[in-house]
């Protein structure tokens, strides 16, 4: 069955609740948000567990790009205006999908895995755009790094966009994340590229099935760029690991009360979800060594390519791949309110259990 869904609308003049996830800048637009965004600019049954293809044909200014997921088939070159086609081969979900216009600098080429890159960059020259740029253009070396880690790299292109415009928060929109420019102001942020580029395998091919199971998502971005810092002449992740845990103190309870099996509406995108989120790896790859957590990051990630999970599925697969009844240690650092203590079941780094 072909359903043909003809639609028009003005996205800037849309508002719910007096909100609206749309950004325009002074030369473009942004469609970027998560979740909400997509029934800003296309009708869709917009629920993770819907994936579909996508076309896109943007029909902007004569002499603007327009920028969106996947791989570009062809621009459209006309009197006034331009038409840019977009096209995705793998299955996307809806939040993800995002198109940025503006007066954008666009690089390319090929990873040395040969994936192929593409980057834009707002044409605006200052410190900050120069930074992030320089970040951006560690995109294929990143992408091709990080399959080293989760296993190979489940879409056909990777890439990234820094647009005119304030977001406010950087998205990992399928193959090709939108970073804001402030997140370079202080300096260089590879970090941040690390972290969205890896949410290609947790967040994008392995979706949430729902959205209480956004540690999925956050838990396993925010544990690579501790990776990422190991690996590259940073701090280990168990330093990342007592630092996060040190600058807590237990009275904090908007960071330990956070049920990360269910944040609870308002908290998918809380603090302790990301960083609660990556020790919860850090002490699981503690708890069962090295190679088994390697091998159960990976295997997850190849187990449910381009489908949804839950937690309880990850806490079950954890189990069988380790052959242990990890359930215990997920509860404790999952769904139990309060800072968990230190010990070997709860997989902290040696040096930081008590010596009775
Ligand atoms: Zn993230």
């Amino acid at each position: 069955m072909k359903v043909v869904v003809t639609y028009a609308g003005v996205p800037a003049k849309t508002k719910v609740d007096d909100y609206t996830p749309w950004v325009t800048s002074t030369n473009g637009a942004i469609a970027l948000g998560e979740p909400e965004i997509a029934a800003w600019w296309f009708p869709s049954n917009d629920h993770p567990r819907d994936k579909a293809t996508y076309s896109m044909d943007i029909t902007v200014p004569k002499g603007l790009e327009a920028i969106s997921n996947g791989t570009l088939r062809r621009t459209t070159y006309g009197k006034k205006t331009d038409t840019w086609s977009w096209r995705t081969t793998k299955p996307m979900t809806t939040y993800l999908a995002f198109m940025a216009i503006g007066d954008m600098k666009i690089t390319k080429g090929v990873s040395a895995k040969g994936i192929p890159w593409l980057n834009a960059v707002t044409v605006e020259k200052n410190p900050t755009t120069r930074r992030a740029a320089a970040d951006l253009a560690r995109t294929p070396e990143v992408t091709d790094w990080l399959a080293t880690q989760f296993g190979p790299y489940p879409f056909e292109a990777t890439g990234g966009v820094v647009p005119a415009g304030k977001p406010g928060f950087a998205l990992e929109n399928q193959t090709r994340p939108v970073y804001p420019q402030e997140y370079w102001t202080k300096g260089p942020n590879i970090g941040i590229v690390v972290h969205e580029l890896a949410h290609q395998w947790f967040g994008n091919s392995v979706s949430v099935k729902n959205w209480k199971d956004i540690w999925l998502n956050e838990g396993f971005a925010s544990w690579a760029e501790w990776r990422w810092e190991e690996t590259h002449g940073g701090p280990s992740a168990n330093a990342a690991f007592k630092e996060m845990y040190d600058a807590r103190p237990a009275s904090d309870t908007k960071f330990w009360n956070v049920i990360l099996t269910d944040p609870g509406p308002g908290d998918e995108f809380a603090g302790a979800v990301y960083d609660r989120g990556a020790m919860t790896l850090q002490a699981l790859r503690n708890r069962v060594g090295d190679p088994a957590y390697h091998s159960i990051i990976r295997g997850w990630a190849k187990k449910h390519r381009y489908g949804n999970a839950t937690v309880e599925e990850f806490i079950a697969y954890a189990s069988k791949q380790s052959d242990e009844d990890l359930r215990p240690f997920f509860r404790a650092w999952l769904s139990t309110a309060g800072k968990p203590k230190p010990s070997a079941e709860l997989g902290f780094p040696a040096e930081m259990i008590p010596k009775s």
